[in-house]
């Protein structure tokens, strides 16, 4: 920023409306800002979507000085300084993806005091080149986001962020602000530790949306769920119907037209003046339903969303936090539905299976998934177990969620593991023929269908063991051990295979219960 010496922290609001153009703080913003902009150190704790980047923004402009922001995304580096250069915020970056022109220029422009905002990558720290830099500037303010990933035993951890330590040692009189979404009170602590930060004040936001209801319902017929859903509970309201798929956008969206529901389709395939206008819409009219991927939302502030329905199944806990959480922002009671079923779980191991990246990549990815399935599968307080994934303690259950108001049974499933699991290790000796959900209920029903004769399936000692169990059920208890892990998908088709702990519930010896939650009746 301009080190003009008539700022002070009355500033930080003018810059607010001046700059970013908001009415007012969010949150604990201002009294962050304003702790920041006094030369506090500080450890902010916020959802995705709070708000965190005005956070270390404002006092970054207001403060005599570039504030240097430390960040692991570097792909989003070059369009959040995009947008901070539309709004006339001088902003760089310094990051592997540059040539050396380009790094050679941003610079110069940090050394000459012509930047607000420098983002650079954590691996830039480790070079003698970047300190010395910062050395030639005067920094306001150090930000370092996505703070969690100094934690070592945390899900993304990241060595070079260790190294961020020697920002406070060199420069002990720079206010410094660490940022995450996600941090128990282990990762907390630790962060505050190895960021020498043990001075920060810390700002935790309350998680919680109380006014949102949790739902989570088995999945059928999605569609036709939803109807019913938005006929009994929410005639006329506005609300976003997320969908994984372009196409299923697209007839989900006709499929509500065609019932009388106003419903506009929002994804990237569209045309660019599309989307825009259907987002214009969806902003400015009473009661529309926007049925869209995950690449509408980012930025949305409308306050009366009464729904937010997931059809398929979301990658991460973050994810559905951050989805869910566009409802209900005016605080009045609205919905967060989901339905989830057996075929949610095949296709998100799959996408795993064939994402890009490196094993620690795809460990990660996995991770997260394991995390939205328990969730999904908890038979405890839905609000109790999201708000202690973000590291927030709730003493109660909550009375506004699904798990809640009809608390759902369940039953020891060892058994019915023991058979299902013998049935995939029957078929997996067939090599070369690969079998899916489908056939494994069939043979464990004991049908004779064409498929299982052709072969020879009813010959199997397991044939006809589950008559006890609906077809339901066992959709139930294979979705149930895919997402315990005690069962895993593999391949096009979706063959189901066992893991590493299948074993201990085959086992004749003392083998592991299993715990199943009760499929509700389908209507
Ligand atoms: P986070 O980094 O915590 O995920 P962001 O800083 O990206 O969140 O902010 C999320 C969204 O909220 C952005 O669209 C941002 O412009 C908007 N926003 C943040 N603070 C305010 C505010 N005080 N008033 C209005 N909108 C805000
Ligand atoms: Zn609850």
């Amino acid at each position: 920023a301009v080190a003009s010496p008539g700022l002070e922290v009355s500033d930080a609001r003018q810059v607010l409306q001046r700059v970013f153009g908001y009415d007012s703080f969010r949150g604990s913003q201002q009294e962050i800002v304003d702790h920041v902009i006094g030369g506090g150190d500080a450890l902010v704790l916020m959802p995705t979507g709070g708000g965190k980047s005005l956070c270390y923004q404002i006092p970054s402009l207001v403060r005599p000085g570039v504030g240097v922001v430390v960040s692991p995304l570097i792909a989003l580096m070059q369009d959040q300084v995009d947008a901070l250069n539309e709004l006339g915020v001088r902003a760089g970056f310094l990051n592997s993806t540059q040539n050396y022109e380009q790094r050679r220029q941003t610079e110069a422009a940090f050394a000459s005091g012509e930047l607000d905002l420098l983002y650079l990558a954590p691996e830039r720290l480790r070079l003698d080149s970047t300190l010395d830099l910062l050395g030639r500037g005067e920094v306001s303010v150090f930000a370092i986001d996505e703070a969690h990933c100094v934690a070592q035993w945390g899900h993304d951890f990241r060595p070079d962020y260790l190294a961020l330590s020697v920002l406070h040692e060199r420069w002990p009189e720079v206010p410094r602000i660490a940022l995450t979404a996600t941090a128990t009170q282990a990762t907390r602590r630790e962060i505050a530790t190895r960021l020498e930060l043990t001075g920060a004040r810390h700002f935790v936001s309350d998680f919680d949306r109380p006014n949102i209801q949790y739902r989570i319902a088995p999945k059928n017929d999605p569609r036709k769920q939803l109807l019913q859903l938005l006929r009994t509970e929410h005639a006329g309201d506005a609300g976003i119907v997320y969908r994984l798929s372009r196409a299923e956008v697209e007839r989900t969206a006709e499929f509500l037209v065609a019932n009388g529901i106003d419903a506009l389709p929002y994804h990237a395939g569209l045309d660019k003046e599309v989307r825009a206008a259907h987002q214009s819409r969806f902003l400015r009219e009473d009661g529309l339903v926007m049925v869209a991927t995950i690449a509408f939302g980012m930025g949305i502030d409308k306050p009366d969303v009464r729904f937010v329905a997931h059809l398929d199944l979301p990658k991460s806990v973050e994810g559905y936090y951050q989805e869910t959480g566009r409802a209900g922002r005016d605080g009045q009671p609205s919905t967060a539905w989901m339905a989830y079923g057996l075929q949610d779980v095949v296709q998100q191991r799959k996408l795993i299976e064939l994402s890009e990246g490196d094993d620690a990549h795809r460990r990660t990815l996995s991770r997260h998934l394991d995390a939205m399935l328990a969730l999904c599968e908890t038979v405890e307080c839905r609000r109790t177990q999201l708000l202690a994934y973000f590291g927030q303690d709730s003493a109660m259950a909550c009375q506004n969620c699904d798990t809640c108001l009809a608390p759902p049974e369940s039953w020891d499933g060892t058994v019915a593991a023991q058979k299902l699991l013998s049935t995939v290790v029957r078929l997996d000796r067939e090599r070369n023929q690969k079998f899916g959900a489908g056939q494994i209920i069939d043979i464990l029903r004991g049908k004779k269908t064409p498929k299982v004769e052709q072969f020879r399936h009813d010959s199997l000692s397991v044939f006809g063991v589950g008559a006890d169990l609906s077809d339901n059920e066992w959709r139930g208890v294979i979705r149930q051990l895919l997402a315990q892990r005690l069962l895993s998908v593999e391949g096009d088709y979706g063959t189901l295979v066992l893991t590493e702990s299948s074993g201990e519930v085959l086992r004749r010896e003392d083998p592991r219960q299993v715990l199943l939650r009760t499929e509700p009746k389908r209507a």
